[in-house]
């Protein structure tokens, strides 16, 4: 281990990732996360504390002084997941959405202006139109997957361009770095929810986006044991901004939550390539069965997206949404009658979870522009046997 890794870290560097040239699954196992220097244990340890002996007042022990501000455990998370996205600064939070909330509050002024995707999550969406407009955020919606219409809805007011890719739950692809010349150009800033990829297959900030943003809790996690999320950016000044209203804002990722979503994050690149091959499979066979009427995969040749998607991600996900023939009714008995695909709200975890987004994940935007089909199903195709997968789908089918 070089002096760099046994160093002490400090807490007024949490999250700066150092120009580690180390590939992905080496920085998932290790970045941020050095021997212990008082016991040498290999895993980070949860430290639950919330405050700190000094030395003298001011005397700050490598720089943690109440774990609102900086916790070891959190720090060797917000380390790893800025090396992972090869950004400067990694910011750990206790939702998706706390992390999503920091970022427009950090961000946003009344009177100040947001493109948001017409597939947006459906929480995402909800913190607009019913959180944020309050205080006096505008909001727009556009098909982000077209760069003109992006370009058409940028205003003088616009800050930010929000982007999902692929979305949820149609797996909309979008060209991030032809939006993130769309936003230099418009002098507002590029947001990417990397959620659905993971960094494992798709880096935004290398395409030029200027934040990523985590709901933690589905492939990072990637065991449906934790809820969290992330910020990152290569921007430190930005980083610094967002540190500041992380920690006066509060909403942080405790401990022991850190810690899991590490333990998750040191098998995210063999996860992923099972979701992925799994993912395709079951695409595949969706595709050929005479129930279905579409499928949305970006790794289908026939998916609009598939070529921007191949060359901006490394592979194409483990998300799959098909529509059922015979409508509303038709797709909920799908969803009801499978049996290893759990009926289920989320993502990303190693079991596969089967979903109606219109009653469930979708309720909250029905009757709005992000309105989903109401013969939509959605897949979280697990890692579990590829052949147990297709045949409870074909049971379920009927
Ligand atoms: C789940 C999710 C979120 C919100 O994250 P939480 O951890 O549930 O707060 C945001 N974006 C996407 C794409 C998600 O799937």
């Amino acid at each position: 281990m070089s002096d760099e890794h046994s160093e002490h870290r400090t807490a007024g560097a949490s999250g700066h990732s150092g120009h580690d040239s180390r590939h992905f699954e080496t920085l998932a196992i290790h970045a941020g996360q050095p021997a212990d220097a008082t016991t040498g244990a290999v895993v980070t340890p949860i430290y639950q504390v919330s405050t700190y002996k000094q030395d003298g007042v001011g005397g700050l022990r490598g720089g943690y002084e109440y774990s609102r501000s900086a916790n070891p455990t959190r720090t060797a998370l917000e380390e790893n997941l800025a090396a992972l996205e090869g950004g400067r600064r990694g910011l750990a939070f206790a939702s998706g959405l706390a992390a999503e909330d920091c970022l427009l509050r950090t961000l946003l002024a009344p009177g100040d202006h947001v493109v948001i995707p017409n597939d947006a999550y459906g929480g995402t969406f909800r913190l607009f139109a019913k959180v944020v407009e309050r205080w006096g955020v505008r909001w727009s919606v556009a098909d982000t997957s077209d760069v003109q219409a992006v370009r058409d809805a940028v205003r003088p007011e616009t800050r930010l361009i929000w982007v999902e890719t692929p979305s949820n739950p149609l797996l909309g692809i979008t060209d991030i770095a032809a939006l993130a010349d769309v936003a230099r150009q418009a002098g507002v800033r590029l947001v990417v929810d990397n959620t659905f990829a993971s960094p494992y297959l798709q880096q935004p900030l290398a395409l030029g986006a200027d934040i990523v943003v985590h709901s933690l809790t589905k492939y990072m996690g990637g065991h449906s044991d934790v809820v969290g999320g992330a910020l990152v950016t290569s921007d430190a000044e930005l980083g610094e901004q967002l540190a500041y209203h992380q920690n006066a804002m509060g909403a942080v990722a405790g401990p022991f939550d850190a810690w899991l979503v590490m333990r998750g994050v040191k098998t995210l690149a063999v996860r992923m390539d099972r979701h992925c091959a799994n993912a395709g499979r079951v695409a595949e066979m969706l595709s050929a069965h005479p129930k279905v009427t579409q499928v949305y995969y970006p790794g289908l040749e026939t998916h609009p997206g598939h070529e921007v998607a191949a060359k901006q991600m490394k592979a194409f996900g483990g998300m799959v949404s098909f529509r059922v023939a015979g409508g509303e009714e038709a797709a909920v008995r799908v969803c009801d009658r499978a049996r290893l695909f759990t009926l289920g709200e989320s993502l990303g975890g190693v079991e596969s979870l089967i979903e109606h987004p219109g009653r469930m994940t979708h309720a909250s935007v029905a009757g709005s522009a992000l309105e989903v089909p109401a013969d939509l199903v959605r897949l979280s195709v697990g890692i579990e046997a590829v052949d147990d997968l297709l045949a409870d789908l074909t049971q379920a089918l009927g």
